[in-house]
């Protein structure tokens, strides 16, 4: 399948959706050409899902980067929190950069059904995001308990109660899991706002790049679809974004 055909698969969902590679790809341009960085100064972190399939269709070209560390959980939130986001900010070379890549993921197949993916060796497709699935059904069959938070399943817990918070936008929505995984992108973004706000980098920049990774059939790839790309200059306090301009 040429790249144009995957393209619009993905582009029926995510119009704005580019291929991860490509993504990494201008990124590396953008922080040689306009920050006028070395990827070598570059401390990457992400915020996606501990789902396997974001291990093996990790994007090669994002090793010229310092990193990453790991600030995600099921579906990408942040779960390493504070402690997470200071421990890296604190790993920046003195000039150079934070760059984080947050969102949540979902699965489309080739055949463009959304939520799922053929992964290696399997004949069939499974569920992605399987948590967010999991407490989707959760959801519609009322089986969330409102502030309900246990100690054995504290990330998932987590991802049905800020479902549980959007029931009526999600249940309402034509294809709910496309809207639960906006939900999820909505908290996701406001708590590294957060995060970000609460942190001190002593680096010169920190990128922001949210959106949704969307996973496909292993012969596909993965893409991404951006909402936010902003560069904020610690020196001048200046934010910038860059989401529309390249
Ligand atoms: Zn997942």
């Amino acid at each position: 399948m040429r790249k144009r055909e995957k393209l619009a698969i993905i582009r029926e969902h995510y119009p704005t959706a580019v291929t991860v590679i490509d993504s990494v790809n201008e990124l590396i341009d953008f922080v040689e050409e306009v920050l006028d960085l070395e990827p070598s100064q570059i401390m990457m972190a992400d915020s996606i899902c501990s789902d396997d399939v974001n291990s093996i269709q990790y994007p090669v070209r994002a090793q010229e980067f310092l990193g990453p560390f790991k600030m995600g959980g099921l579906d990408g939130y942040p779960f390493t929190g504070l402690t997470g986001m200071s421990a890296f900010a604190s790993h920046v070379p003195d000039e150079g950069a934070v760059y984080i890549y947050y969102g949540p993921h979902i699965g489309i197949s080739k055949s463009g059904t959304v939520g799922e993916i053929q992964r290696y060796g399997q004949s069939k497709h499974t569920d992605c995001c399987g948590a967010t699935k999991g407490a989707l059904r959760k959801l519609l069959s009322n089986d969330i308990i409102p502030g309900t938070v246990n100690d054995m399943d504290y990330q998932m817990n987590t991802i049905e109660q800020i479902l549980f918070e959007q029931r009526e936008r999600i249940t309402e929505a034509r294809i709910p899991l496309l809207e639960a995984t906006e939900v999820i992108y909505e908290s996701i973004d406001q708590r590294i706002e957060e995060l970000v706000s609460r942190t001190d980098y002593h680096s010169k920049y920190v990128i922001l790049q949210g959106g949704i990774l969307i996973n496909s059939d292993i012969d596909m790839g993965s893409f991404t679809a951006l909402k936010r790309f902003d560069v904020i200059n610690l020196h001048t306090k200046e934010r910038k974004s860059w989401l529309n301009i390249r």
